[in-house]
């Protein structure tokens, strides 16, 4: 695809990014909400799009598939192109964004986006679990190998890297541990290097994390999590600098990615909140945090806002804010006290995912999803999502759950 429709979409990002003059929750409401896109209702329409109508056929052969231009349902249409931009906007110093049907997906293809058979793919230890599975099957079978690293490396990582190394993956904090890495001395690494940084950044959201301009290349987010932020849709994005726009279209089409109008819309609405959902989550996370580091049944508390965090001084140093998400270490006890904790709570639902309004607890076993660094801990670990009720009621409900269980 030639420079075309990149310089069409270069040019929609820097009108929605543009503006020293917006700050960020003026961003969040305001970004891909292009009247020619849009018309007169605040929010864009769902397009529900397969075909898409041409007047003649000189105007069919003249279109090209760009965001902005009508083309093919597949290739988006207002509604995409509205989340896609608004998305890019919220990361300064992005050229781009390609939505994804889930967070997954988002990941695998931003790995096919840079790596070739024979490469070295350099991946953080923590990294959430589906993540790894894409690496130890999907990409082994391509030919292309997986080098777990300690999440606190930092600058040594150097170290790792061989003749054959092409990207450096991250995610920080860590799922289910929430250690924090040192984003700025792995990307001075690896761009002295020319090696590519991609960053799981679901948990921090670029308001707590803006990656692209800590230097990290390639931005992913499940937007299941806390853009969509209701439980009520999948969806995944890839937000990237300039070096990879073309690179990501390019995958983005060839493997047919497509999300469906519907999501795409429920996840701008959600967009638009982001910024009071995420205060309040870190306020309530935070309160719930703090109250369960001083009961005798917890042994850790692994939130980065926390001091018993591993890489909590890289947090305060880098990041914004912390988000809803963290993991409590019970002391001693069993796999059974740890169900019967958290079946025995009224406020926190049993599911996967997180990011939406409300409560939840899990049980996670991180020694199964180790191979750099062996995980060892006090007793089991429970993940808790921190939502939007009152944090005195999550309290009570977990100080019922802790007295149950056997110190
Ligand atoms: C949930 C999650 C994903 C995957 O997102 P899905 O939309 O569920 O596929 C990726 N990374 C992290 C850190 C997640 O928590």
């Amino acid at each position: 695809m030639g420079r075309r429709s990149g310089d069409a979409q270069g040019d929609g990002a820097r009108v929605s990014g543009e503006g020293s003059d917006r700050r960020r929750d003026t961003t969040i409401v305001q970004a891909g909400r292009r009247r020619e896109w849009i018309g007169a209702a605040v929010n864009p329409p769902t397009w529900h799009a397969s075909t898409i109508l041409f007047d003649t056929v000189a105007e069919m052969e003249a279109a090209a598939p760009a965001d902005g231009t009508f083309y093919y349902g597949r290739h988006g249409t207002p509604t995409t192109w509205a989340l896609s931009e608004a998305l890019t906007a919220l990361e300064p110093g992005a050229v781009g964004t390609r939505l994804f049907p889930s967070g997954a997906a988002a990941v695998a293809m931003a790995l096919l986006a840079v790596l070739r058979p024979g490469d070295e793919l350099l991946m953080v230890d923590s990294a959430y679990g589906p993540t790894r599975a894409i690496c130890d099957s999907e990409l082994k079978r391509l030919g292309i190998t997986t080098r777990y690293y300690d999440p606190l490396i930092g600058a040594d990582i150097a170290a790792l890297i061989g003749d054959k190394t092409r990207a450096i993956f991250l995610e920080s904090p860590g799922s289910l541990t929430f250690e924090v890495q040192d984003v700025p001395a792995i990307v001075a690494v690896a761009r002295e290097r020319g090696i590519a940084t991609l960053i799981d950044n679901t948990w921090a959201t670029p308001l707590f994390f803006p990656a692209i301009a800590a230097g990290v290349d390639i931005s992913i987010l499940a937007c299941t999590k806390y853009i969509g932020g209701h439980s009520d849709l999948m969806m995944g994005s890839v937000t990237v600098s300039e070096r990879w726009w073309d690179r990501l279209r390019q995958v983005f089409r060839m493997y047919g990615q497509a999300v469906g109008p519907d999501d795409a819309a429920a996840c701008a609405r959600g967009l638009r909140t982001l910024g009071v959902r995420m205060e309040r989550h870190q306020a309530n996370a935070l309160t719930v945090a703090n109250w369960l580091a001083n009961q005798p049944q917890v042994a850790r508390v692994l939130h980065p806002a926390l001091a018993d965090c591993p890489g909590h001084a890289l947090w305060s140093r880098d990041f914004k804010g912390s988000s809803g998400l963290f993991s409590i270490i019970l002391n001693g006890g069993d796999a059974a006290a740890r169900a019967a904790l958290i079946d025995g709570l009224e406020h926190f639902a049993i599911g996967y995912s997180w990011g939406g309004y409300e409560s939840l607890a899990v049980p996670a076993d991180p020694e199964r999803l180790r191979s750099a660094t062996p995980w060892q801990a006090e007793g089991p670990l429970v993940r808790l999502h921190i939502g939007l009720e009152d944090p005195d009621d999550l309290i009570e409900d977990l100080a019922r759950g802790l007295a149950r269980y056997p110190a």
